[in-house]
This record gives C-alpha cells, sequence and structure tokens, in this order.
C-alpha cells in the first residue's frame, strides 16, 4: 500500500461537482480581477474567524510582509520572529528592510513564550511575530500583554492554523493583524497561490488593500508605494467552497493525529502530546528521533512518505549565513535535524494511517 503525504487530488473530488459548476460560473461573469467572488469569501472568512474584516492577498509571505509594512515598519527597525519555522516568517522581515530577530521555541509546542521574548525587546523592537506553526495555537495572552507593555505590535503567522482555536475562540483577530496563506497545501487551500490578512482594525485593513493594489484606491491615484498582490476571484470561488468543509476536514486530521498519539506511544518517539488536541488545526504531525534519517528511510521503504519541516533553520540558510555565523540557535538546530512529518491530512484514510503505524511499530517498538 503506498501512502501519500497528503492528497490534493482526492480532496478536488469530494467537491468536484460544486467546483466544476461554481468555476464555469465564475468564467462566465468576465470578471478577473476584484469582484464578487472576491468579496463574497473575504466576508465568509471573516465571519468565520470572526474578524471585522478580511483582505485578500496573492500568498501568505506577502500578507506577513504587507502587514508589517502598513504598520510603518521598515529600516532600522527589528521584528521578533521565532527561531524555528518556515522561513517566510523571517523573509517578510527582512524584505521590508527590517531586522528579523529570532527567540527560542518551546521544543514541545514550537511556540515562543513570552519569557523568552523580553529579553529580546531592544528599543528598535517593533513588532513581535508568533507562528502556529504545524497548527498548533500559540499562548497568545502572554505575548499580547507583553507587547501592549512595550507598545510593540503582534502580527500573527497563521499560514498554517485555518481554523484552529485558542481558547475557545478561533485563529484570526486575536492579534493586531494575523497573516493567511492559501498554498494549496494548507488546511485551507486554493488551487495555486493565495492568501489574505484578517483584522479587527478597519482602518489598517484598508491600508493594507491599498498596499496590495499598487498603493491605490482609485484606478491611476496611487498614495503609497505598493506592490501588486492581490488574491485571484477564481482561487476565492474555489476557497469559498472548501471553507464550508474546513471543520469537518480537521475533525478528520484530528482523528488522525489521535490515533497515532495512541498507538505510537511506546516507539521511542517524541511525539506531539503537548499539543492542544482540540484546539489545533493539526497541519502537520511532527514526531522527533534521534533516528530521524533512518525512522525515514524506513518508511521510504515501506513507500510511506514522510517530509521534514524544515530541514534547514532559517539562520542556517545561505540567505541569512552572514547575519548570524557566531549565534546558534539550539533548539531550532536539534528540530531541523530530529523532526519528521508523519502523512496527516483529510483524505488520508484510517487504513493508510494504520499501516503507517504498524510499519513504525514493526521497527520501533
Ligand atoms: C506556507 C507558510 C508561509 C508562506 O505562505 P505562502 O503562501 O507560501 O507564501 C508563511 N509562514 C508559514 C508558517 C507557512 O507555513
Amino acid at each position: 500500500m503506498k501512502v501519500p503525504f497528503l492528497d490534493l487530488q482526492a480532496q478536488y473530488f469530494e467537491i468536484q461537482p460544486e467546483v466544476d459548476i461554481a468555476l464555469k460560473e465564475f468564467l462566465a461573469t468576465g470578471q478577473f480581477i476584484g469582484g464578487e467572488y472576491l468579496e463574497k469569501f473575504e466576508t465568509n472568512y471573516a465571519n468565520f474567524v470572526a474578524a471585522e474584516a478580511c483582505v485578500g492577498l496573492a500568498n501568505g509571505l506577502d500578507a506577513i510582509e504587507i502587514s508589517l509594512k502598513a504598520l510603518n515598519i521598515g529600516a532600522g527597525d527589528e521584528v521578533i520572529v521565532p527561531s524555528h519555522t518556515f522561513i517566510a516568517t523571517w523573509l517578510a522581515v527582512s524584505n521590508c528592510g527590517a531586522t528579523p530577530v529570532p527567540v527560542e521555541p518551546d521544543m514541545q509546542t514550537f511556540s515562543i513564550g513570552s519569557n523568552k521574548i523580553e529579553s529580546a525587546i531592544t528599543k528598535k523592537t517593533k513588532a513581535i511575530i508568533p507562528v502556529h506553526l504545524y497548527g498548533q495555537p500559540v499562548d497568545l495572552d502572554p505575548i499580547i500583554k507583553l507587547a501592549h507593555s512595550y507598545n510593540l505590535f503582534v502580527v500573527e503567522d497563521a499560514a498554517q492554523a485555518h481554523g484552529a482555536l485558542y481558547k475557545n475562540k478561533r485563529i484570526g483577530s486575536h492579534g493586531d493583524v494575523v497573516a493567511w496563506s492559501f498554498y494549496p497545501g494548507k488546511n485551507l487551500g486554493a488551487f495555486g497561490d493565495g492568501g489574505a490578512i484578517t483584522t479587527n482594525n478597519n482602518e489598517l485593513a484598508k491600508k493594507i488593500r491599498m498596499i496590495g493594489n499598487y498603493g491605490s484606491k482609485t484606478k491611476y491615484v496611487n498614495e503609497l508605494i505598493g506592490m501588486n498582490s492581490r488574491l485571484d476571484p477564481m482561487q476565492a470561488c474555489i476557497l469559498d467552497i472548501k471553507l464550508k468543509k474546513l471543520d469537518e476536514w480537521n475533525i478528520r486530521r484530528r482523528r488522525i493525529a489521535e490515533q497515532y498519539l495512541i498507538e505510537l506511544k511506546d516507539c521511542n518517539l517524541v511525539l506531539p502530546d503537548k499539543f492542544d488536541l482540540a484546539g489545533g488545526s493539526w497541519h502537520l504531525f511532527p514526531v522527533m528521533s534521534d533516528h530521524r534519517d533512518h525512522l525515514q528511510q524506513i518508511l521510504e521503504q515501506n513507500h510511506i512518505d514522510t517530509l521534514v519541516h524544515y530541514p534547514i533553520p532559517p539562520h542556517k540558510q545561505t540567505a541569512y549565513l552572514s547575519e548570524f555565523l557566531f549565534t546558534s540557535f539550539p533548539v531550532a538546530e536539534q528540530a531541523s535535524s530530529t523532526l519528521l512529518s508523519l502523512p496527516i491530512g483529510p483524505h488520508l484514510s484510517m487504513d493508510h494511517v494504520n499501516r503507517v503505524i504498524s510499519v513504525i511499530k514493526k521497527h520501533f517498538n
């Protein structure tokens, strides 16, 4: 039996009749930038996460970058980021001219804690970017409290946290701005690139929309040095259909996570058992092993796809090497050498999941 990491084809087949009809209707409108399909999705997504506003953008990286720009963050400013994250979190800071200041996350939840953040704050610090990595919601309350006491903004990177709950409230409006990616493999993914921000600050939302649209509110009148970063309405049309499925799909992910957590207890793996089972979106199911490469090899020999998130920490990437030559981030470094993500997704059958479990048990029990 072959076990795919994530089955996007099966996901399409589940919603195919609705998608095929909606796409035909969309194409017939002839409106290929902006328009009613985009507006409808923005309204529905804002409602879904209980935020005042949603602005569609071209991708998740732009969503973080434009959020920072809208908060007037740029050259000479510092932004606190986790040392262990997908590199886009750092790139967004660098792209607006500011400096990413890495803070080590907790090894059990991969979240940055307010105690470690405080010692990284300087006079130049303007914002903190908590990342809900793997769909595990960051403990936001102490971070927001800290941010307020130092006059800092909180920009959440929620690219892996669609539908996740923090203290029974959906991720989407706790911080000043929340940045989303709709990359196909995310819990809510388009048929191509896509992104958005959600916020309770309507003025900020307007500025973000302006920056994503050439710095312009009125065609050919440009108030800011903007970009071209808009959510494609065809993708919005797809996302609107998938949004209705998101909660159910996340429940299916959670069931898989539950099964792994129960069945892999005695296999010499560090399981994500400190994650919030009910609140997380279970974008990924990362396990830690000192024999990670061997584990991955065994699974591969048994036709089970796995991935490493992420194999090289940002500070070790050539892009950042010169800035961090003499700094080490042991948590990020250990995470990159021991983590392995097991297959998880709404279209993975329990047979697939049990196959993964039995192969791991056979070799590592
Ligand atoms: C996917 C992702 C991004 C970037 O999103 P894109 O749409 O691919 O630009 C940013 N941060 C995290 C944590 C992600 O997983």
